[in-house]
């Protein structure tokens, strides 16, 4: 059946309400507030400017550690220190080594963990905060509605894209409308600006469809935290504590981190990559782990757990960066691979790489160009900017480490004094789901190789949790009966080549338990308990077969990230 639906027209759409995407709006508003009052031409208004957002609210999507470097923020807005949500100015930082049951206090902090002019921030709160002075330049934010598809210009042989159309509401499982079904919109736009943050949905297919990887593929880790009320004195308003080693193996790359904020309140969490070698490392668990350290527990013990969330980081740096313009579209922030890897730190790039998007769309808008050729503007500005200065040192970061911890300490040292360039430049790298040993369990039934779920972790209830006692604390709710958003393009490989091979590594690396392996008639079968999702993008990325396609579920459904 043909769905009619409405089409709206804007001049910009920008798809994720994070620091990319609402620094690119406030920055489009505040430069034709300016072109307004000049009275330049052609008119312009920020009403023409629409942001799509899939939570159900600002902000309940953003999920971060996090320490936030002001570089962007006080661009965009000079005295954002007046009235942003800040929770806590640096007042300390230290980076430790951990065994199992002794840590050792590196003598000095790592310049590149070095927080002094920093502020550790609730990124949830903070866009809200942002979100707030958007709306009120009159830009356009539509909350509870995701990016579907994209809409492409000349069909399979396009260069370029029109805008997006949003989720039909109201579809129950069997994809059979229900009695509150609205279709979704067509929303078109001149420049669409993909601002999803890590493995956008949209992204995803824009990059594969017109080929605009960068040299490396992306690579990826996966971010635990919780935060935590704890006893007074435990930890200092303001201290960022980083951890290497204990309970990651020197072959993964990660580590912890634990930073005081106002009120007692602590966030706790762990980074590990996503391209470690044994399919059932599980990194919740190894997070829980964590916690249970001497040095953490010290911190923690007789405290509350106050919310959980989970989220991917991309790791690649500058040489993972895709093509990020094309004839009516760019891509900004995480989604553009400008992650400072080596730093932890994203939220400032993002920020600035959406305020060079604005500037590039501003000139389009104003000359009624808005082919790739002007939009290519977005890469140069990006070059001739502070994030091209902060990020070309470290472009090959990341990639030292596949070895390992201790090598990669070596090789990321040569860097360091080689201005990046290190053994190999560039150094490549490949997609970290190959990183899998592949078991080959053959001579069973594939049933008989499944794990009994009792095995798994449960945690002590106090300090450490199971999964499904975290994703209680997300704040998660989708609607119950709708498609699954999941969406596994050849379940026969779970149920019986991925039982022999990997052990369905699926069940170990979702941190909301979302895919389990269950017996049905004696036979294997994947169950998807997708309204556990704490949309983290993690099986779209860590698949062996790369057949999880994640796809956005219906508006307003995912996570609550409050105060995360
Ligand atoms: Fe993350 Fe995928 Fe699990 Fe959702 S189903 S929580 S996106 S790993």
């Amino acid at each position: 059946m043909a769905i009619e639906r409405e089409t709206l027209e804007a001049d910009v759409l920008i798809v994720g309400a994070g620091p990319g995407g609402l620094a690119c709006a406030l920055h489009l508003a505040n430069l034709i507030e300016a072109h307004t009052k000049a009275g330049k031409s052609p008119a312009l208004s920020a009403e023409n400017i629409y942001v799509l957002e899939k939570a159900r609210e600002l902000g309940a999507h953003q999920l971060s550690g996090a320490i936030m470097d002001p570089r962007g923020l006080r661009e965009l807005v000079p005295d954002f220190e007046n009235s942003a949500p800040l929770d806590s100015p640096i007042t300390g930082d230290a980076a430790y080594y951990f065994t199992e049951s002794s840590s050792y206090k590196m003598p000095i902090t790592p310049p590149p963990l070095a927080q002094h002019g920093n502020f550790i921030v609730s990124l949830s709160r903070l866009m809200k905060w942002l979100g707030g002075l958007v709306e009120k330049k009159g830009v356009n934010i539509f909350t509870q509605f995701a990016g579907k598809e994209l809409l492409y210009d000349g069909g399979a042989t396009t260069s370029g894209i029109a805008g997006v159309l949003t989720e039909d509401k109201g579809v129950d499982k069997n994809g059979k409308p229900k009695d509150n079904f609205t279709p979704g919109y067509e929303l078109r736009a001149k420049v669409t600006v993909l601002a999803e943050g890590p493995r956008g949905s949209l992204t995803k297919d824009l990059v594969q469809r017109l080929k605009l990887d960068g040299l490396n593929p992306q690579v990826y880790g996966i971010g635990i935290k919780e935060l935590w009320d704890v006893p007074p004195g435990r930890i200092a308003a303001g201290f960022a504590g980083h951890t290497l080693g204990w309970p990651l193996s020197s072959d993964k790359y990660g580590g912890g981190w634990i930073y005081g904020m106002r009120d007692s309140r602590v966030s706790v969490g762990m980074v590990v990559a996503l391209e470690y070698a044994n399919p059932q490392f599980d990194p919740h668990e190894a997070f829980q782990k964590f916690k249970t350290h001497p040095h953490v527990r010290a911190i923690l013990e007789g405290g509350k757990l106050v919310r959980y969330g989970a989220k991917t980081v991309p790791y690649g740096g500058w040489y993972s960066m895709p093509r990020n313009f094309v004839s009516g579209g760019l891509i900004i922030g995480d989604s553009a691979s400008l992650l400072n890897s080596q730093r932890l730190k994203g939220i400032h790039t993002a920020i600035k790489s959406g305020m060079l998007a604005a500037e590039t769309i501003y000139t389009a808008l104003c000359s009624g160009d808005t082919s790739a050729v002007t939009l290519s503007e977005y890469q140069r500005r990006l070059e001739s900017s502070w994030i091209r200065e902060e990020l070309w040192p470290v472009r090959n970061f990341h990639q030292a480490f596949h070895g390992g911890l201790w090598s990669g300490l070596v090789k990321s040292g040569i860097q360091f004094v080689t201005g990046g360039r290190g053994v190999a430049d560039p150094m490549r790298s490949g997609a970290g789901y190959k990183a899998y040993t592949n078991s080959h369990r053959d001579g069973a039934a594939a049933a008989q190789l499944l794990i009994d779920q009792s095995t798994r972790f449960k945690g002590d209830g106090k300090l450490t949790f199971d999964r499904l006692t975290d994703v209680y604390h997300s704040g998660t709710r989708h609607e119950e009966d709708q498609p699954c958003h999941l969406v596994v393009l050849d379940p026969s490989i779970c149920a019986d080549r991925c039982v022999r091979e990997y052990g369905n590594p699926c069940q170990y690396f979702c941190p909301a338990a979302v895919y389990e392996m269950a017996l049905e008639k004696g036979a294997p079968r994947l169950k998807i308990n997708a309204s556990n999702c704490v949309h983290c993008k993690t099986c779209d990325i860590a698949d062996p077969y790369q057949i999880i396609n994640w796809v956005p579920p219906e508006g307003g459904g995912g996570p609550n990230y409050e105060g995360m």
